[in-house]
């Protein structure tokens, strides 16, 4: 048989450190013992061991117990103890340890070899009954929880009920004879739940124990964690059995937990906590109080019982010198899990500690300094999504709360204000300076001027790629989505959950990052970009190759993308421009218009607009590059709905709301997403595309005469799929152009290029380009009409198609690389083919996603454009990408 057991010890050198075979825990553990330092003789039984127990209806192979029984002869040696005798017995951990820690996933098991007999020896070798009996009490309730499915609480009433009858309230103020009685109602309970007695065979508490662990990685938890962090079934658990140490042995005992760093902060000082005269999970479970390791943070906290600096210094030493060991050999901050032996120091467990982005940061420019890592490492030790919450601002730790509801994390960062149920309300509130939340079903495009205006936005419908969801995220507005407690009465004006009313104008505050919806008003802290966060973004623009731009289309986003280090515009969306309660009658009286006459009416109503936005736009890019999209949406989506809003355009063109009606059921589609949208409507009603390029090169020349550096524009043709559409519109540009160029005797630059979101337009690629500069592939439609599913209607089934695994992830946040990417590889191909400068970039939501901007980089395009909040993190992003590619 192949040997599945891997031996560690201080004494040797272990044959892998490998921890796809030994998990995280294991591999540490091996590592640790290699460098000298003090870890209890154990070994591991490999994850393939894992892969053969499932295989082997979940049975432990009796080749592998002669195995064991072998290894155990070793720690026996080394120890000095023996597992199962009666003068000096051994006792084992058994402890669990995937490839990544997945914490308080799945079981551990200590003290187990404890019995009714080995339990008196073991109080006899000690001279210390209390310390025997608490540890057998420890062992019979984590064995039989894990190992028989005994719930927890059960133990720990029984424990309860006996502190109450006897006066006492914490489990220290147990004495020997109190643990024993608690065993004799422990064991009977165990009899009566598990229908059997708690076992006495130790290699039975061994090899029930070590299946246990395996089982744990197919438990119901286990899975969950493992779907929502991918984390693949194949890769399963190894067990690490372990000689026990005893930090509840006395006062000259302690068991602790610490990191080398502070892992919220980053700053570089030890961070930890300790319980003294205690064991394993105490310190993390919060039964008891832990104390401070170090005395400064007891002095900063206030606290006065003893650090474990004043308290055991000699140890506190020895463990200092260890963290600047660990820290030095893994390059990494470490989190550690140690125990004092009648003032021994053991060391259980060391990995790379989990850390907040701001942590991250410091910690990575810090390393760099101490010349423990490269800029580079240091780079691609950063998560880009963390920094989300780096960028927003956050709810200030101190203040108390309230939490009333929970939804989706859709769009990171805090914010509060009055409740309103309307877009309209939220935006007379903006007028009035009030600050609100626009609480709503569902959001539809319509509501883009109270998402505007409102400081945040719940929902209580819709999943993460919601629109609410999406548009928040683009705009950077908290946002809470699909929070299905929250029972919405529009009528009444009111939301209630949680037995809460809460009633339009109270206060409110989400919290986009986390989900949680609160009572009240929460302060919030801004951001501060720290130095060395600016450090790491510098790092990264040097290492990286492809351009960052932004999707914006006001000048305050535009400013906050501009800051954070934008590179250019790669989608300015016109049709957004024509959302506020000024221009929007002219958009509607311009969509129903009948005549050419009226619709020329509108547009030069229009104009002024939009050139006006131009202007501040391009003066705000000082000369960057600006894609601009002429006209785009389903006409539909700025058609007037309410009856107020169909007489009020009905009065502004003379006509009864009878005949408004007429012509917006005459404009009706029954798939408006596939209808006359686009270029189609460039085609159909040429005036729209020759108005807005009109505002874009007027908004030039005004730049030009104010002395302000000009701006290439990248005039983009939406939803085109033959090249007929775009050599016709690029002639209109062209004209267009050319008749102001005429009129002002000035020269302008310009590109004309187009979206590629259509199958048909990245198979025909190579006649495109023939009559464009650039290409920029719209994902968001490219995927929806790639696959045929409407991003707004998938969230009634996407939840099915990754449980089903169809997909690994929702598409619609990370590009679809295998069809998707493969139609966006083939246009690239085709288009350089034809023209060798075509400049080619991304404007989807993808843009902004740290796996599909990898993607970007090996499809060889030339910019990435996402969302002014997520530019730092495609900055970030773009390093990793190259330097993933090179390696
Ligand atoms: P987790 O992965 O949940 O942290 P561990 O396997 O690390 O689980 O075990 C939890 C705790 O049990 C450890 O923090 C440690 O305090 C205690 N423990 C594990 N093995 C031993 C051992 N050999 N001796 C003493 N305590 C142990
Ligand atoms: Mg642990
Ligand atoms: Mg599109």
């Amino acid at each position: 048989m192949k040997n599945f057991i891997y031996r560690f010890n201080n004494k040797i050198r272990p044959r892998t450190n490998d921890k796809n075979l030994l998990g995280g825990k294991g591999a540490n553990l091996a590592e640790m013992g290699k460098l000298g330092l003090p870890v209890p003789p154990g070994f591991t039984i490999s994850t393939e061991m894992c892969d053969f127990f499932y295989k082997n209806k979940k049975k432990i192979p009796k080749l592998l117990l002669s195995k064991i029984k072998k290894e155990i002869k070793i720690i026996e040696k080394l120890t000095k103890k023996k597992f199962g005798n009666l003068n000096n017995p051994l006792l084992l951990s058994v402890r669990s340890g995937a490839r990544v820690s997945m914490p308080g996933m799945m079981d551990t098991i200590l003290n187990l070899g404890l019995n009714d007999k080995t339990v008196k020896s073991l109080a006899n070798t000690t001279g210390n009954t209390r310390f025997a009996n608490d540890s057998y009490r420890r062992f019979i309730q984590m064995y039989s929880n894990v190992v028989l499915g005994v719930e927890a609480y059960l133990f720990e009433e029984l424990i309860e009920n006996y502190k109450h009858t006897k006066g006492v309230l914490q489990d220290t103020d147990l004495n020997a004879d109190d643990w024993e009685d608690l065993i004799f109602d422990f064991k009977k309970l165990v009899k009566s739940k598990a229908r059997k007695n708690f076992p006495q065979d130790i290699y039975e508490q061994l090899s029930e124990a070590i299946s246990a662990v395996f089982l744990s990685w197919e438990s119901k938890r286990a899975k969950t964690y493992k779907r929502l962090n991918q984390i693949p079934d194949h890769w399963g658990t190894a067990v690490n059995v372990q000689s026990m140490v005893f930090g509840n042995m006395g006062n000259d005992c302690a068991t602790g937990v610490a990191f080398t760093r502070d892992p919220s902060t980053g700053e570089n000082s030890f961070f930890g906590e300790y319980l003294i005269n205690a064991q394993g999970e105490d310190v993390v479970a919060g039964t008891r109080n832990p104390q401070h390791i170090t005395k400064k943070a007891r002095i900063k906290s206030n606290a006065k019982e003893l650090s474990m600096q004043e308290k055991m210094p000699q140890v506190y030493s020895e463990l200092k010198k260890i963290f600047y060991k660990l820290e030095k050999y893994y390059r990494d901050m470490q989190d550690i899990e140690f125990t004092v032996e009648k003032g021994k120091l053991w060391m259980l467990q060391t990995r790379s500690g989990k850390r907040t982005a701001k942590a991250a940061v410091k910690i990575s420019v810090d390393m760099v300094q101490e010349k423990l890592i490269s800029k580079k490492e240091a780079l691609l030790r950063i998560d880009p999504n963390t920094l989300d919450s780096l960028l927003h601002p956050t709810l200030d730790e101190k203040t108390e709360r309230k939490i009333i509801a929970k939804g989706l994390p859709a769009s990171p960062g805090a914010a509060s204000g009055r409740v309103t149920f309307s877009s309209n309300e939220a935006e007379r509130l903006k007028s009035l300076m009030q600050e609100s939340i626009l609480v709503r079903i569902e959001t539809s495009p319509e509501d883009i001027h109270g998402m505007h205006a409102a400081n945040g936005i719940l929902t209580s419908r819709g999943g993460m790629t919601s629109h609410a969801a999406v548009v928040a995220r683009g705009m950077g507005k908290p946002c809470v989505s699909g929070s299905s407690q929250v029972y919405i009465d529009y009528e009444k004006k009111i939301f209630k959950s949680d037995g809460v009313t809460v009633k339009e104008g109270d206060l409110i505050t989400i919290d986009g990052g986390s989900g949680k919806v609160m009572l009240g008003k929460i302060p919030t802290v801004k951001p501060k970009l720290s130095e060395d966060f600016n450090k790491v973004m510098s790092w990264a623009d040097k290492v990286r190759k492809l351009k960052v731009r932004t999707n914006s289309e006001t000048p305050m986003d535009t400013k906050v993308a501009r800051e954070f280090g934008a590179e250019g515009i790669g989608l300015c969306r016109t049709e957004h421009m024509f959302f506020n309660e000024e221009r929007i009658l002219y958009m509607r009286k311009m969509i129903l218009s009948k005549t050419k006459e009226d619709r020329l009416d509108s547009l030069k109503r229009l104009l002024p607009h939009q050139q006006n936005d131009f202007f501040k736009i391009f003066k705000i890019m000082n000369g960057l590059p600006v894609t601009v999209r002429l006209l785009d949406p389903p006409l539909h989506e700025f058609l007037p709905k309410t009856t107020k809003e169909v007489s009020e355009v009905a009065k502004s063109f003379n006509l009864s709301e009878a005949d408004i009606n007429g012509r917006i059921n005459e404009l009706h589609e029954q798939n408006p997403m596939l209808g006359h949208r686009g270029c189609r409507l460039g085609i159909s009603f040429p005036e729209i595309y020759e108005m807005q390029c009109e505002a874009i090169f007027e908004a030039l020349v005004e730049c030009k005469n104010k002395k302000i550096k000009l701006v290439i524009p990248e005039i983009m043709i939406p939803l085109v799929s033959t090249a007929a559409e775009i050599e016709i519109l690029k002639d209109l540009v062209d004209k267009t152009a050319k008749a102001i160029q005429k009129k002002h005797s000035i020269k302008i630059k310009y590109y004309v290029g187009t979206m590629i979101e259509l199958p048909r337009a990245a198979l025909r690629a190579n006649d495109i380009a023939k009559f464009a500069d650039f290409f920029s592939f719209g994902t968001n439609d490219l995927t929806q009409t790639t696959f045929g599913i409407s991003r707004d209607d998938s969230g009634k089934f996407l939840n099915d198609y990754v449980e089903n695994k169809i997909f690994n992830r929702d598409p619609f946040i990370e590009i679809d690389v295998r069809g998707v990417g493969e139609l966006i590889k083939i246009a690239t191909e085709r288009g350089r083919k034809q023209k060798k400068s075509l400049k080619l970039g991304i404007c989807g939501e993808h843009g902004g996603d740290p796996a599909s901007i990898e993607f970007c980089e090996k499809a060889k395009l030339n910019y990435v454009s996402c969302s002014p909040y997520r530019v730092p993190i495609a900055r970030l992003a773009a390093a990793q990408a190259y330097l993933k590619k090179q390696k």
